[in-house]
């Protein structure tokens, strides 16, 4: 079965807020092989690795619920607020460790892609080498080689972590690196 798209989420299953379940959705009731394990923000409880994809995609979810998946908080920038509710209400989120952010580019929420570590910092993100040593210098303030050990621990599933984002109108990636 093909996923929902979700123009700001892209590959959610890449990066690991929707997995392959067959838990039963608490909206729809239907078990459709794949369940959200990203954060859930309502009243309701029991919200958590319970909700299908597609649920989240039409909306029902967050509607039924009062439910958003991305903190509006968290979303950079004076958007235009139809942005912010596709982004917070029928976007996938992801588990930061302490801080979610949503960057914006081009007047428009940019897409979240994925979260990394060195391992991909040294494989297919390469490129970002460099912008992750500038937040790590200037961002988080580690300096010299405690800035070269902190960027060859970081880790996609065990933290530090890097967050990737890309615009969906230009070239433009954004990382910011996240840890317990
Ligand atoms: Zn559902
Ligand atoms: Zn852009």
């Amino acid at each position: 079965m093909q996923l929902p798209s979700f123009p700001y989420h892209p590959d959610p299953v890449l990066s690991g807020s929707i997995v392959p379940a067959e838990t039963v959705c608490a909206c729809c009731g239907q078990r459709r092989g794949y369940v959200y394990a990203g954060p859930v923000y309502a009243e309701e409880e029991g919200l958590d690795d319970a909700l299908c994809p597609w649920c989240i995609a039409d909306g029902s979810a967050s509607e039924r619920f009062d439910a958003t998946f991305v903190d509006e908080d968290a979303i950079e920038g004076e958007l235009p607020e139809e942005v912010v509710q596709a982004v917070s209400r029928r976007t996938p989120g992801y588990n930061a460790w302490q801080q979610e952010r949503w960057f914006a580019c081009c007047e428009d929420a940019m897409a979240f892609v994925e979260p990394f570590g060195a391992a991909e910092l040294q494989g297919k993100y390469m490129r970002l080498q460099g912008e992750a040593m500038m937040l790590i210098v200037h961002e988080l303030g580690i300096s010299g080689g405690a800035a070269t050990r902190f960027m060859n621990s970081m880790d996609r599933a065990k933290g530090p972590t890097a967050y990737l984002f890309a615009c969906r109108h230009c070239d433009t990636m954004r990382i910011y690196i996240d840890s317990l």
